[in-house]
Parts: C-alpha cells; structure tokens; sequence
C-alpha cells in the first residue's frame, strides 16, 4: 500500500531502497493526489506561500564535454557558441536587480576560456556592485581549489546536479571522460567549502530505472543538500540520444513531492524543462511541493543558441516579460513570488 510508504516517508523522512523502488513502481493517479497534498503542507508550512526567484544568467555555451543528452554538448558543431563578457554579465544583474531579482545564477558550459582569475573577478564585482545578492554558480565539475577562489570571491551556492548516483548509468550517459566519483567528490568539496549546494538528476533520462531513482533519492538524503534540481529529459535532435523517450511530467511531479517530504526545507525549483514539457508545468511543479523558479536573464540575442533540449521554452522572452509572467502564473495559483535573496535555512535541532 503506497498510502502507508507515502505516511512512513513524511515521518521518517526517508525509506529503504526497497520502499522507495515500490513507491516508484505503478503508482496511481490517486497516490500522486495524496503525497502532492502532504508535500504541499510542508512547502507552505516552511515557505508560506512564497516563492523565491533566481535569475538566470547563462553566460556560455563552450563546453568541453560531451554529455550523450545534452545540446550543447562539445561534438554538436551545429550549435552556434557565445560567451557573455563580464560587462554583458553586469548589465544582466543590473536589470534583474532593477527587476527585483536579489539571486543570480551564473550557468555554463565547461568553458575552459574563463581563468579561475576572471570568474572570481565577475563574481567579486557583483558582490561589490549588489552586496544585497546571493550568486550561486554551475559551472560543472572543477578543482577544490577553484571552487574554494570562487567562494573566497563572493559566490554563495552551486549547482551540480549528480545526474544519476548509479555508476553504471553513469557510464551510459556520458563518455569515461567524465565519472560519477569525481562528481560526488564535487559536491563534497563544495560542501566542505561552505557553499549551499544543490544536487539533482533528469527524471526518465535514458536507461533510468526505479532501482536508479531509488539510488539517486538515497544519495540525495546523504548528501542532504540545500536546493534539489529534477526535470524531466527532454531530447535534443543533434545529440546521441535524439530518439530516446522523453522523461515523464508526472513522474517528476510525483519525485518533487517525494524530496519535500524528504527535505522540507530544499528549496526545490520548478524548473524550465518542467515548464516546456507542458504549458502549465511550472505551475504543477509549485503545487507538487516546489517552491523557486528561475527565470531567464540572459540577453534575447543569446537564448536560443543555449539549447539543452528542443523546444526551450521563454527563448523570445525579454526577462521582464518573464518574470511579470511568471508572477502572474504563480499568483493565479495562488502563490506569490518574492524578492528574498532565499537562502537555505537548516531546521534547528
Ligand atoms: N555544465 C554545468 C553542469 O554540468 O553542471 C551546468 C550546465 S548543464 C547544461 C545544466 C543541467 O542541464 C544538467 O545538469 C542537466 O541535468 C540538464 N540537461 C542537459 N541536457 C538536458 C536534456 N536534454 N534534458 C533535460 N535536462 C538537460
């Protein structure tokens, strides 16, 4: 009986893989209803019904890794590659501070082209100009001691997504360049530092199974981070997985309500390939437990060239345009989004 998982899980805040696996596995329309209400009640008991917001600002599409799902991975020569300058950086937390934007959130490829010396001064001139902002980074995977100068220079969180906790999915979704070890011990290091980290995985990434979504809930509870990414996999049609399956919009609204209940206190986005995988995804995301969303502040001339997966959505958008609708969308839901810069607050005791 899924009911009874779902009432152990909001108590104990976790399960055995086993439990998790049975939860993952044939889940009723009517299950997904009990544990959305329960994550839902926790969100608003932590958050009210206040959702923080992150501008994001995806300052390149280098990259010198070839992830199989990704779209601008470095073998696709199709894509058409930029990088922001720091003036441009600056200029787009001007307008989002003007937009009421107190998190920016630097977002990349692994762009080899930035030295350790240029990012931590990008990041310590945003800290100069708003000493009022968080900045978080995802940048990837780099040396304790970068991300230990880019801390020192100001940057407050990161996000490295784990991707899967399985290193035999590991292997399929990226080539031997890249492993699952040297990813946790990312995240490790970023902990270390002090950084708030966030983690997370693509919900129906190819060759997923329970037994790997068990793991990666697993490995999130032990690493218990501050903020939890999911979206689903969306498909990109220059990569290697072009004709795989798109991952499931209700298996990851059922995940998102599954990590409130493990961490009520992430800050858990409804993320952007939420909200391309069906119009009103973001939304269903807020009222499955989530409780950030991260508009977009890159330049229009640059959005579309930072495709991850087709059809991308707000790629025309101005970034008032997409915040005044991103408002409207939560407020018909009956949420608010507020200007906090939204830290992590760890539950005392
Ligand atoms: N390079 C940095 C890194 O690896 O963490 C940050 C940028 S990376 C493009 C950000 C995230 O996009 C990845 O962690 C991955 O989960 C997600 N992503 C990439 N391709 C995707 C796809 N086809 N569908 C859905 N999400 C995707």
């Amino acid at each position: 009986d899924k009911k009874k998982l779902i009432d152990t899980l909001e108590l104990q805040k976790t399960l055995t893989k086993e439990e998790f696996i049975e939860l993952l596995t044939g889940f009723t329309d009517e299950d997904a209803e009990y544990i959305r209400q329960k994550a839902v009640k926790n969100a608003l008991q932590y958050f009210d019904n206040k959702i923080y917001t992150r501008g994001l600002i995806e300052f390149t599409n280098y990259c010198k890794n070839d992830c199989y799902y990704c779209g601008i991975r470095k073998s696709n020569t199709k894509v058409t590659r930029y990088r922001l300058t720091k003036e441009d950086i600056l200029q787009c937390c001007k307008q989002g501070y003007e937009l009421g934007f107190r998190t920016f959130v630097l977002q990349g490829g692994e762009d080899l082209r930035y030295s350790d010396d240029e990012l931590a001064d990008i990041i310590s001139t945003i800290k100069a100009g708003y000493p009022d902002c968080a900045i978080t980074l995802s940048i990837g995977e780099k040396s304790y001691e970068s991300y230990l100068a880019y801390f020192k220079a100001g940057a407050d969180r990161y996000l490295l997504r784990h991707e899967t906790a399985n290193q035999e999915h590991y292997g399929k979704l990226h080539p031997d360049s890249l492993s699952l070890e040297n990813r946790k011990q990312c995240l490790r290091n970023l902990k270390d530092i002090g950084y708030q980290v966030g983690t997370g995985f693509m919900v129906g990434s190819p060759y997923q199974t329970a037994e790997y979504l068990a793991e990666d809930l697993l490995f999130i509870k032990e690493l218990s981070p501050a903020m939890i990414g999911i979206g689903p996999y969306l498909p990109h049609h220059d990569t290697p997985f072009a004709d795989m399956e798109k991952g499931s919009m209700e298996l990851t609204l059922y995940l998102i309500s599954i990590l409130r209940l493990m961490v009520p206190n992430a800050l858990i986005p409804a993320t952007t390939a939420l909200g391309t995988i069906h119009p009103l995804g973001r939304e269903k995301g807020v009222l499955s437990g989530a409780n950030v969303v991260m508009p977009n502040l890159s330049p229009v001339t640059v959005r579309k060239k930072y495709e991850l997966y087709d059809n991308k959505i707000c790629t025309g958008d101005e970034a008032a345009e997409c915040k005044v609708c991103l408002q409207n969308r939560m407020k018909k839901v009956g949420y608010e989004i507020i200007s906090a810069r939204g830290d992590f607050v760890p539950i005392e005791g």
